[in-house]
């Protein structure tokens, strides 16, 4: 049922001769949920769907599906006898049959009237009714992954995996079918971990989102959550814009070189951190930059950068350090142009 935990990893890794791909990841996704594995490539996102389809089999630690454990210890339930789906990159459609027929092909058990049920079905879901009779070069590429994921839907399994799902759509097509993918795995009412180095997909596609960095999972947690309270440097650079700036604790500020914020909304701050070094995070709508005015200049502009409706500015302050400020068109910054930069945020994040 619903909220009920349905996969489990416990303490897993997988080693390999020169190196550990997944390091003690530890992660539990419910009835019913769309977890997403963030990260860069190389982090362990395609290791770890492997280890949760049987394709792989962990050095430590348990897997579990339902109340099985199909990998730990002496346990390992095979790929074939695991009721886990996979939908593949390229979508791996097979050219020679229909929509229908790829649809149709996991349906091995039920007979013939109940599987053209159960297709048509599956066709209405991800909205394809009128395609069933065409071959997949036959088809867009958001068509052909509907009918993926349709076939890999077919069967009911109780997990499905997306290993990054997006990556062969154009930009445009990738976004719209976000949207789509997310309405269907909810319709279908599946379980599923998809995985993405890409991290507004992560963000607007995910119930939760588990951020990977060198085997390991560096913060799990809803979209929102991860993104506004990242609980390391890694994961607050890797999901936004951000720089970082060092900063001084001093009688319950920190202050930093363009300004200075209340210490009480660090976490876990107390008085004996005074005069500790930290590192504050800037987010590009954390800063405004304003033209320089006599002495009151704090540094200049490297690099503008526009990004359709406003611009990102890459200004250098005269300590050294680099930050980045988000403006509209009304306020305009040449190359070269001396700013003065002021904090706008009251609550920064940092670091000790
Ligand atoms: P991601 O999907 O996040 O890009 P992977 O899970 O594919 O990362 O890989 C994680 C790390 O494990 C990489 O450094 C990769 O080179 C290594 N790795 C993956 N599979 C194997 C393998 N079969 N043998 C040796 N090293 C591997
Ligand atoms: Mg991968």
């Amino acid at each position: 049922p619903e909220g009920e935990t349905l996969l489990e990893l416990d303490g897993v890794f997988k080693e390999y001769d020169a190196e550990t791909a997944v390091e003690d990841v530890s992660l539990t996704v419910k009835q019913g949920e769309l977890l997403t594995l963030l990260g860069p490539s190389g982090c362990g996102k395609t290791t770890t769907l492997r280890l949760i389809a049987g394709l792989e089999r962990p050095t430590r630690g348990t897997v579990t599906i339902g109340a099985e454990t199909v990998a730990g210890g002496s346990a390992f339930v095979t790929p074939e006898a695991r009721d886990v789906g996979i939908v593949f990159q390229d979508f791996a459609l097979f050219p020679h049959l229909t929509v229908k027929e790829n649809v149709a092909f996991g349906l091995t058990d039920a007979d013939e009237e109940e599987r053209g049920a159960r297709v048509e079905e599956l066709l209405d879901l991800v909205n394809l009714p009128e395609h069933g009779e065409k071959t997949p070069d036959q088809l867009s590429g958001g068509q052909k992954q509907r009918v993926a994921l349709a076939r890999s839907l077919a069967p009911e399994p109780e997990v499905l995996l997306l290993d990054e799902p997006f990556s062969n759509l154009d930009v445009r097509l990738r976004v719209e079918m976000r949207e789509e993918v997310r309405r269907i795995l909810k319709e279908a009412g599946v379980t599923a971990v998809s995985v993405t180095h890409d991290q507004e997909e992560a963000l607007s596609i995910s119930d939760r989102v588990a951020v990977m960095n060198e085997g390991r999972v560096e913060q799990i947690g809803d979209p929102a959550a991860v993104f506004e309270q990242p609980e390391s440097k890694f994961v607050a650079s890797f999901l936004g814009r951000a720089s970082f700036l060092e900063g001084r604790l001093s009688e319950g500020k920190v202050e930093t070189g363009i300004g200075r914020f209340d210490a009480a909304t660090l976490e876990g701050y107390d008085t004996t951190y005074d005069n500790a070094p930290v590192d504050v995070l800037v987010r590009p709508d954390d800063v405004r930059a304003t033209p320089a005015t006599g002495e009151e200049a704090d540094g200049y502009v490297l690099r503008r950068q526009y990004v359709g409706p406003s611009f990102i500015y890459r200004v250098e302050l005269d300590s050294g350090e680099t930050v980045h400020c988000l403006h509209n068109h009304v306020e305009n910054f040449e190359t070269d142009q001396r700013v003065a930069v002021d904090l706008v945020a009251d609550h920064p994040l940092a670091w000790y």
